[in-house]
Order: structure tokens, then sequence, then C-alpha cells
């Protein structure tokens, strides 16, 4: 290979597939993926070494994809994985990455599902299957499976498969396949009984190896904190709030999408934040960077590619908001900061699957990653108020106050007040807009949901917050909900899941915000009706995001999200109350929500005061 892969479109593969993950915001291959599509598209067999998380199901998914003969409906394809769960995932990523060809199908098969449905979808015909080696065998045995016409044998997690016992099944399933036909095998681990397995079962593979590289990074302070993907911005903002030596900060998420999405979140809540990534012209990037080294912008949130070898001395931390893929990416993130000898903070978000990310890195780097502890409301309470009294002597310091003096002592004699009272009113006024305390919200505080120790499991505290809230619904929020709709900012959507599925707002609430990492604030009121319900969500929902939100389950029922029609919303404000002016919105209100446009979206702000 000569020049390095850098994008998609520098893979030979079809546009459907390419206009797919240009939607679903990839804009890089990863290393794994890199490395193996070239082979895979040239027809060789595949040995692949990687870590969980590096992004293994489109390296092979892809390159298979593209050799799928849409017109022929027998399998050709064949993912064997070890668990349910994954042979779930993985039929879900290829009917992500197919959602530009038409009349594409996948089917995953495993136990504990019913024979009878299987077998008829079966015979309705799959280019794609995805199985569990035990459940694949039954159907080898009774015939129901026809791999006569397969060209690709996918082993996923080959040595999840050897500890759990499925060795001698998948032998016994590769002997019974084409012997004309190309293989990949890819483990996050290579042990000898996966390598000889490989061995007599591969034709002439090409090993892939993504290792993790070494550096030291050693004026750069590493911490790590152990959050769920739907409090990762809260933690954020709360971090950005009470590190001492903050200045400036590079924040990196795996997708485009995701740049332009936090990117807005940040500044609706008053940071002076850009996104940065491989749409935008590189004139337009050069002006971020521009920005943000001239302190116009605080916050800049970027792909591995658009902040390659940005050299910004008042970057004090690069926040890993989404684990990169592997160590190197790693190292190139952090070394964003502790530029030009100074400190540099880097902080490490660990959902609970990725603990081994973290540990894989520590090892590469010879670093440990200390635990950062998220402050609570109260510290960040206390902070604030440092802060203004700080302002406030420096006020008493330098300005010349008479006028005002004149002002306060007319107020003290007319409404015979104390003079500390109507300090405290003026207090009050001055920090409406960035209150000093923290909203008591009734949930627990993310300081707590923060777990210390990475092999705990985060609670998950949908439900009780659902619980919370409720006895809030006052007349407030009903108002602030209504001029939310009206303005098209909710709208309201449809899920066919309903009563007789024995279904609960707090069920439906805490599926949308585990599965969309929607935070629950963002879901207004839910209604249930016998068969379907409907639920107020933002109206400028991604793609992405109503295509997670389609499959997402609850009660075993997939939500099968979708825009309530006109009749559907009109019925409900009848019912309900918010919404009572004014159509539903038809279209998302925030057209320039970027979601979907390409080009980026340029943000500029003037610093926060
Ligand atoms: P693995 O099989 O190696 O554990 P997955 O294939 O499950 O990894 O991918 C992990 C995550 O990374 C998934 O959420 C996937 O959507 C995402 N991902 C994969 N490839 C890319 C890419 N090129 N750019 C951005 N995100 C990606
Ligand atoms: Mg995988």
């Amino acid at each position: 290979m000569t020049a390095p892969i850098e994008r998609f479109d520098q893979l030979d593969l079809q546009a459907p597939i390419l206009a797919a993950l240009a939607e679903i915001g990839y804009e890089t291959p990863s290393p794994i993926q890199a490395a193996c599509i070239p082979h895979l598209l040239a027809g060789h067999d595949i040995l692949g070494e990687a870590q969980t998380g590096t992004g293994k199901t489109a390296a092979f998914a892809l390159p298979a994809l593209d050799r799928v003969d849409i017109s022929k409906r027998n399998p050709q394809v064949l993912v064997l994985a070890p668990t349910r769960e994954l042979a779930i995932q993985v039929s879900e990523a290829f009917q992500r990455y197919a959602s530009k060809m038409p009349g594409f199908h996948v089917l995953p098969i495993y136990g504990g599902q019913s024979m009878v449905v299987q077998l008829r979808q079966l015979q309705r015909g799959a280019h794609v299957v995805v199985g569990t080696p035990g459940r694949v065998m039954d159907h080898i045995e009774r015939k129901s499976l026809n791999l006569d016409g397969l060209s690709t044998l996918v082993l996923d997690e080959a040595d999840e498969m050897l500890r759990m016992g499925f060795i001698d099944d998948v032998e016994w399933i590769l002997q019974h396949l084409p012997a004309e036909r190309q293989t990949a095998l890819f483990s996050a681990t290579m042990p000898d009984a996966i390598r000889r397995v490989a061995h007599r079962y591969l034709r002439d593979p090409k090993e892939v190896k993504i290792k993790a590289a070494t550096a030291t990074v050693s004026t750069i302070r590493q911490r790590f904190l152990q959050i769920a993907g739907a409090h990762k911005l809260d933690a954020l903002t709360r971090i950005l709030e009470v590190e001492d030596d903050f200045d400036a900060a590079i924040v990196f998420v795996r997708t485009k999408t995701a740049t332009v999405e936090l990117a807005e979140k940040l500044e609706a809540r008053g940071y002076a934040a850009a996104c940065l990534n491989g749409d935008m012209t590189q004139q337009l990037r050069e002006r971020v960077i521009e920005q943000l080294k001239n302190k116009t912008l605080d916050i800049v949130v970027a792909t591995d590619v658009a902040a390659r070898g940005i050299d910004v001395p008042r970057v004090s931390h690069v926040i890993n908001f989404d684990i990169p893929y592997d160590t190197e990416a790693y190292v190139h993130r952090i070394g964003r900061t502790g530029r030009a000898g100074r400190a540099g903070n880097a902080i490490l978000f660990v959902a609970p699957r990725e603990t081994h990310l973290l540990r894989q890195i520590e090892r590469a780097t010879r670093q440990p990653i200390e635990l950062l502890k998220l402050p609570s409301r109260e510290a960040v309470a206390d902070k604030r108020v440092a802060a203004f009294r700080q302002q406030v002597a420096e006020v008493l310091e330098s300005e010349d106050l008479s006028f005002f003096v004149d002002v306060i002592a007319g107020m003290e004699a007319q409404h015979d007040t104390e003079i500390h009272e109507i300090a405290a009113a003026l207090a009050f006024l001055a920090q409406k807009d960035r209150p000093l305390q923290m909203p008591e919200t009734g949930r627990p505080d993310i300081a707590q949901l923060a777990g210390g120790k990475p092999d705990a499991r985060t609670p998950r505290d949908t439900r009780e917050t659902r619980q919370a809230r409720e006895p809030r619904e006052n007349r407030g929020e009903i108002l602030e909900r209504r001029r939310d709709y009206a303005e098209g900012r909710l709208a309201r959507y449809r899920i066919d899941v309903g009563r007789e599925h024995m279904a609960s707002p707090k069920d439906i609430v805490g599926a949308i915000a585990n599965e969309a990492g929607i935070e629950s604030r963002f879901i207004g009121q839910i209604n249930l009706f016998e068969d379907y319900s409907t639920v107020e969500l933002p109206s400028d929902l991604s793609n992405d995001t109503i295509q997670i939100l389609r499959r997402a389950r609850v009660r075993q029922q997939p939500l099968n999200l979708r825009l309530a029609s006109p009749e559907e919303a009109a019925r409900e404000r009848g019912r309900s109350g918010p919404g009572g002016r004014g159509a539903p919105p038809k279209k998302p209100f925030r057209k320039e929500g970027g979601f979907d446009r390409p080009g980026g979206d340029f943000k500029s702000r003037k610093p926060k005061p």
C-alpha cells in the first residue's frame, strides 16, 4: 500500500455503501478497517487481530456487502458470532451499512428464537445470515440453510467462541461449507487454538494485527471518568467549569455528526464552541483554529483526522468524549495539549463496556491513568460563589462607584431596607443568567453516577429520573413545553408499543434515553394507548437517532418510532394540553441543525463574558 487511507472513498467500495457511511457520519476508516478492507475486496482471506471497539464489524461487513449480488436471494455471506446479542448487533450493522442498497436482506439466527419463525424467514431468503454456531449447525443439518452459494464466511470474535466452547461446532460448520470461498477470522486475541483453526481453514491469509503504540506523554496529566453515554454532556460541562487551569479544550468524538451536535449543545449552554471535521473546507478549518488561538473560541469539538497536528499552545485540556479506537489515536489526541512546555490535561470518558480499552492504553503508554472525581453540585456552587466574590472584589478595587453608592443610599432610605438585603437582591440579578447554585433536579447527581470503580456498572438512573420528574409536572413546566411545541422545538412521535404490551412511561423513557442517549429532560409527555403510544421529543432528531429508535425495543416490542401524523397529533392536543396553539411542526424547527448538511456546521461566537 502506498499512501495511508484516510477516507472511505479511497477504498474501492460501491457508491451506495459510501453514501450510507456518509449518512452515518463515519469520517475515516479505523486502522483495522483501513488494513483489512483492501485485502478482502481483493478476495484474500484475513486473520485479523484487534481489540473490541476498534470497528471490526465494518472491516468485514463493508467488503462483504460490496460483493453481495442482490438479485440472488440465497445466503452469500455467513457470519458466526458467539452470542445472540452479538449476532443481532452485527445484523443491525449490516442493515445500516446497506441502507442505500434496496432489497438487501440480513437475517440473524440464534438459539431461543422460534424455529418456525426462523424457518419461514430463511425460506423467504436473505443475502447475509448472522448466527450463533449452534443454531447455524441445526439449520445446516435440517437443510433449511442452503449454503451452496456462499462466497464469504466470517468468524467474528473467534477467541470468545473458543472460550464459550463452540470451537468444535465452528469446525463442523467450516467442513460443511463450499471449499471455494473467502474466509475472514477476527479475534481480540490470538490463542494457539484459534491459530490452528486458521491454519487449517484459511487459505494463505493476510495477517493484520493492530498493535498498540507506545509513547511517553509525561507532561500531561491523564485522568479518566467512568460515565454512561447519556451523562457525558453534563459531565463535560461540569469538568469545564471546575478545572482550575482550564483555558481551552479540544473535545474528541467519533463522527462528523457528533462534532456538529456536541458543538451545538455546548453553544446552547453558553460556551464558545465550534466543530471541526473533515467535511469542512480547509479554509473553514483554518479559521476555526485561528479563532481558538485568538480566544474567540474556547472549545473545538473534533474528529481525529480533522484535529491532526493542531498546535495551539493555549489548549489546556483534551477531552476524549468518545474513547479512541486504539492507543495510537489516543496518543495523537492527547498530544494536542501540554505543548510548548506547558502542563496539559487529558481526560478520557470510559463507558462501562470500554474498560478494556482503558487498560490497554495504560499498558501501552506505560502510565497509569488516574480516576477523575467528578465534583458534586455543592462543589460547583462553591466554585461559582468564589468566582463571584472575586469579581465583586475586583470591581470594588478598580471602579469608581460613587454614582452607584448614591443610588443605593437612596434605596436604603426610601425602602427602609438593610444594606445587605439590597446587596443580595443585586447579587440575585447579577447571577440570573448563570445561576450560582445548581438547580435541584430531583435526579441523582451525576457526580454519584460517574462511578469510581471501572469494573462496577454505572447505575441506570433513568427510572428514578422519571419518578422524580413526574410529580414536578407543574404549570410552569407545561407552559414551557407548550412554547417549545409551538416554536417547533418539540414534535410528537408515535411508537408501536402501548398498554397491551405492558409498557410503562418509565420503560419508554428508559429505552429512549439509553438507546439514543437523549437526556430525559428532552423527553416530553408520553401518552399510552392500547397498542401504541406517543412521545414528545426534539423535532430535530438526527436520522441516525431516528434509525436507532426505530429498532429500539420496549418489552420485546420494536418501537418503530416515526413522526405522528397530523391527525394523531391533533387528537393528542385535544387530550393533553401542550401544543394547544398552532399546528404541530411539519418540518424541524432548526434547519441549521446540520445533521445531514454537508460542509459541516461552522460556528463562531463571542467568548463568554
Ligand atoms: P468491534 O467489533 O471491533 O468491537 P464495532 O464494529 O462494534 O467494534 O465498532 C465499535 C463502534 O465504533 C461502533 O459504535 C461503530 O459504529 C463505531 N465505528 C466503527 N467504525 C467506525 C468509523 N470508521 N468511524 C466512526 N465510528 C466507527
Ligand atoms: Mg465486534
